[in-house]
C-alpha cells in the first residue's frame, strides 16, 4: 500500500518500508511505506493550502460529503472488516462492530455539528456595550495531526478525522505501525467520497519520526492524540514552539470495586467480559479487580471457570470470543509483565501461558503494594486481585494511581455505588457493569495522567473549534 498525500498515492520520500505482519499466522498482510519528517511536512504544506477552501466550503456540502463516505463505508465493510483481522488479531465480530461504530460516529457528528451555535452576549449588559449586538461563532483551527493507537484502528480514526473534518479543518493521519492499513482504506473511501486530497491525508511510519517532526513545524495547529501517557506527555512538550492545541486520550490501569453484596453472576460475567474484550488491549478495560475479602474465594473460583470457558482462538472465526494480540512482541512484553507481578509476590492462580501472540486469560491475588495495584497498566488479558474490608480502602486502593480514565462499582446498595462513583477520581464511573465502556456521545477522557480533554459528540467540537467573538457597534442606539 502507499500513503496518501495530496489525494495521490506516494512511497516515501525515502524508499523506505516495513511490513505489517499478521499476529495469528505470520503472513505478510502489506508493505508499507515509513514516512519521515520530510513527506509529514510536505502534507502538512497541502494541507495548509487547501484547508481555508474547504472551511469556506457550506456546511450542509461538507455534511453530504461525509454522508457518502459512510455509505461507502457500508459497501466496503466485509472487505476493511477481514485486514483489520489480519493485521491486528481483532476477531472478526469485534472488527464488523468497530465498522458500524465508525458510521454510527461519523452520522453523529454531522448532526452534533449542526447544532454547534454560538452565543449572544446579553445586550446592554454594561454601561461601554450599550447598543452594541456581540455574538460568537465558532470556527475550525486549521491542520490538525490525528495519531492513533494501534488497538482501535477504526473507532478511534472515526472519533478523530469526523469531527475534525465537519467543522473545515483539515487532518493529517498517522495510524499504529501495526495497523497501518484501515486508515488507508478509510481515507481512500473519504476521497472517492469527494473530500478533497489536501484535506485528508495519512502518512504511515515511526512514531518517533512523527514526535520529531511536530515538535519542529510551523504548519500544524492541532494534535489529537490517543496513546501512551509517556508519548502524549512528549507531544505536549513538543507542541509547545508553536502552541499546537494538543488534546491526549491515554492509558489507564482503571480499578473495578466488586462489594460482597453484588451480583455474582454479573460480577463475574462483566470482569471477564470486560477484560477479555479485544485480548485485553482496551485503554478502559478494567485492569485491577478490587474485590472485599469476604467474597473474594468464591469470586476467585467463579472466575477462573470463566475463563477456561472462554473462547479463544483464530481471530477470523465468528465465534472466537478472544484472539491475539496485536503481536508476538506484544504478547512476550505482557508475560514479563507477569512475571514482574509475581517477582513482587503476586500468586500465580491461573493461565500465565503464552503461544505465540496468544496469552491466556491470567488471574493473579496481588497486595495493594504490588506495581500492577497501582501504575503498571498491562495491555492483555491478565486479572490482578486485591482483596479490602472497607469502602474506604476499596476507594483508596482505586485512586492510588496516576492514571484516572474509567471505574466501575458492583453493588446492589445504589448509595454506596453514588458515593464511590463520586469518591474515585477518574473520568468515568459505570456502576453495576465493567469501565470497558463508551458511549459516543459521552465526554470520554481521562482524569490524571489519563489525559486532556475530552472526546464524544458532546465534547471534540469544541476541541476542534475556536470561538470568534463578533460586535457590531451602537446599532441598537
Ligand atoms: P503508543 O503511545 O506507543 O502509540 C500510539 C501512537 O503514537 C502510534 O501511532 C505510535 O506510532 C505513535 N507514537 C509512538 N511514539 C511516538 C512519539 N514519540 N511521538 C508521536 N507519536 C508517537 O501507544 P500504543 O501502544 O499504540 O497504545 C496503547 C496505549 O494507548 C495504552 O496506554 C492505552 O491505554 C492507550 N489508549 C488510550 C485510549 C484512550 O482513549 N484514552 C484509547 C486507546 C489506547
Amino acid at each position: 500500500m502507499q500513503m496518501l498525500i495530496g489525494g495521490k498515492h506516494v512511497d516515501a520520500k525515502s524508499k523506505r518500508t516495513f511490513d505489517n505482519v499478521n499476529p495469528f499466522n505470520g503472513e505478510i498482510v502489506c508493505t508499507v511505506p515509513s514516512g519521515n519528517s520530510e513527506d509529514f511536512e510536505e502534507a502538512a504544506r497541502i494541507a495548509k493550502a487547501a484547508q481555508p477552501v474547504w472551511a469556506g466550503t457550506p456546511f450542509y456540502k461538507r455534511a453530504d460529503i461525509i454522508r457518502r463516505f459512510i455509505g461507502l463505508v457500508r459497501e466496503n465493510l466485509e472487505k476493511i472488516a477481514k485486514v483489520v483481522t489480519a493485521e491486528g488479531g481483532k476477531t472478526i465480530t469485534d472488527a464488523r462492530g468497530e465498522l458500524e461504530c465508525l458510521c454510527m460516529v461519523f452520522e453523529s457528528f454531522i448532526e452534533a455539528a449542526r447544532h454547534l451555535y454560538g452565543n449572544t452576549v446579553p445586550l446592554n449588559a454594561e454601561a461601554r456595550t450599550e447598543g452594541d449586538i456581540i455574538f460568537t461563532v465558532r470556527e475550525p483551527i486549521g491542520v490538525f495531526a490525528a495519531i492513533t493507537p494501534f488497538n482501535f484502528p477504526i473507532e478511534l480514526y472515526a472519533h478523530k478525522v469526523a469531527p475534525v473534518l465537519i467543522t473545515g479543518n483539515a487532518v493529517i493521519i498517522k495510524p499504529a505501525s501495526d495497523t497501518p492499513c484501515a486508515a488507508l482504506m478509510l481515507t481512500e473511501l473519504l476521497l472517492e467520497a469527494g473530500v478533497p486530497g489536501g484535506i485528508a491525508q495519512v502518512i504511515t511510519g515511526s512514531g518517533r519520526e512523527v514526535g520529531a517532526w511536530l515538535a519542529e513545524t510551523n504548519n500544524v495547529d492541532g494534535v489529537s492524540f490517543t496513546g501512551s501517557t509517556k508519548v502524549g506527555i512528549e507531544l505536549m512538550r513538543g507542541g509547545a514552539h508553536n502552541l499546537q492545541h494538543v488534546f491526549l486520550e491515554l492509558g489507564g490501569n482503571d480499578p473495578h470495586v466488586f462489594f460482597e453484596d453484588c451480583d455474582m453472576d454479573l460480577a463475574v460475567a462483566e470482569a471477564i467480559g470486560g477484560r477479555c474484550y479485544n485480548a485485553g488491549q482496551t485503554c478502559c478495560a478494567n485492569k485491577r479487580f478490587i474485590v472485599q475479602n469476604s467474597i473474594k474465594k468464591e469470586f476467585i473460583e467463579r472466575l477462573i471457570e470463566a475463563a477456561k470457558n472462554y473462547k479463544i482462538g483464530d481471530p477470523s472465526d465468528p465465534e472466537t470470543a478472544m484472539g491475539c494480540l496485536v503481536s508476538v512482541k506484544a504478547a512476550e512484553a505482557v508475560m514479563d509483565e507477569i512475571q514482574s507481578v509475581i517477582d513482587q509476590g503476586g500468586k500465580l492462580l491461573y493461565g500465565g501461558k503464552r503461544n505465540g501472540a496468544f496469552v491466556d486469560p491470567t488471574i493473579i491475588e496481588v497486595t495493594k503494594e504490588n506495581d500492577v495495584a497501582k501504575d503498571l497498566e498491562i495491555f492483555g488479558p491478565v486479572f490482578p486481585i486485591i482483596g479490602f474490608d472497607t469502602f474506604e480502602e476499596a476507594v483508596e486502593i482505586a485512586n492510588q494511581t496516576s492514571y484516572g480514565l474509567a471505574s466501575a462499582v458492583m453493588t446492589n446498595d445504589i448509595n454506596k455505588a453514588m458515593k464511590f462513583a463520586t469518591a474515585v477520581q477518574a473520568g468515568t464511573c459505570v456502576i453495576n457493569g465493567s469501565g470497558n465502556y463508551r458511549s459516543v456521545h459521552q465526554p470520554f477522557g481521562g482524569y490524571k495522567h489519563s489525559g486532556i480533554g475530552r472526546e464524544g459528540t458532546s465534547h471534540t467540537l469544541y476541541e476542534v473549534t475556536q470561538e470568534k467573538t463578533i460586535a457590531i457597534r451602537n446599532s441598537l442606539k
